[in-house]
């Protein structure tokens, strides 16, 4: 069983829409450039595979995971077995749009949500159109819950505080070996934070922004993100032990060029920085 990385870009991606700083500029000629919104799965050798979080960039995604011998041999019906949301930010479940009628039209697929979470799919449109046409079937996954998605794959999930403007946002622990927490406020607001890390192999760790210098003029008390520069004196002395994987980059984030000097300080600080389909054998 592997995680596979399907997006590494903050909700936006790179490009981001609208945007023309030099790196939207050099991701729209450039494919390698590229960075999908923060999504990733769960694949074992037959070919049962999870979603965490359904990205506006969840078409690219699966074309992307077509080229895998284990999901391409898939059946057809459900383009997955499961999905579980972190939280209601653009990046993280408006693709679940083409699950419904217009689209692949899945059948009680099921999606773990927190409780706020599914209720604000149940009372919003279009997505009360999902649960009531039965593309998706909710199922709550409270703080703590752990979820069996199917045998030999384990879901620890658990509260971050990060902006919850629609809903309460999660971090999920996968099989005890992969941390994921795309989105959160900060490492100091998580009374766990470290003690979390340091049960896992892998950490892949929000990232979105490298330093305040890149966001001039903005009010810092509006950022809900910590700063990869923040994140690395935080986490020190983590990195030696397993993989501290840096994910959702910002499309100003310096990093998301591997030869800025900023990219290349992560590097020599121990840390990595997550690559487009890049995967963790569990
Ligand atoms: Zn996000
Ligand atoms: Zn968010």
């Amino acid at each position: 069983m592997r995680v596979i990385v399907l997006g590494t870009g903050q909700d936006g991606g790179l490009p981001q829409f609208g945007a023309r700083i030099a790196p939207d500029m050099q991701a729209r000629h450039d494919p390698l450039a590229v960075r999908l919104g923060p999504s990733l799965c769960v694949l074992d050798a037959d070919g049962r595979c999870l979603l965490v979080d359904a990205s506006p960039d969840i078409k690219e995604q699966e074309t992307r995971l077509l080229q895998l011998p284990a999901y391409a041999a898939r059946e057809l019906g459900n383009p997955f077995d499961a999905v579980l949301l972190t939280h209601a930010h653009m990046g993280h479940y408006v693709g679940l749009a083409h699950f419904g009628r217009e689209a692949a039209s899945t059948r009680e697929l099921p999606v773990y949500a927190t409780p706020s979470m599914c209720d604000f799919l149940c009372r919003n449109a279009p997505w009360d159109q999902l649960v009531g046409l039965k593309n998706i079937a909710l199922r709550e996954a409270v703080d703590g819950a752990v979820l069996h998605p199917w045998p030999g794959l384990k879901l620890r999930v658990f509260a971050v505080p990060h902006r919850g403007e629609y809903t309460d946002t999660l971090g999920v622990s996968i099989n005890d070996r992969l941390l994921y927490v795309p989105d959160i406020d900060g490492w100091r607001q998580w009374p766990n934070a470290r003690a979390e890390a340091e049960r896992h192999r892998v950490c892949l760790l929000d990232a979105t922004f490298f330093s305040p210098e890149e966001l001039p003029g903005r009010n810092l008390k509006e950022i809900s993100h910590p700063f990869v520069t923040d994140t690395l004196k935080f986490f020190d002395g983590l990195q030696w032990g397993r993989r501290m994987v840096l994910t959702h980059f910002n499309h100003s984030n310096p990093v998301c060029d591997p030869a800025s000097p900023q990219a290349q300080a992560v590097l020599r600080a121990g840390f990595e920085l997550a690559q487009e389909m890049q995967s963790f054998e569990l």
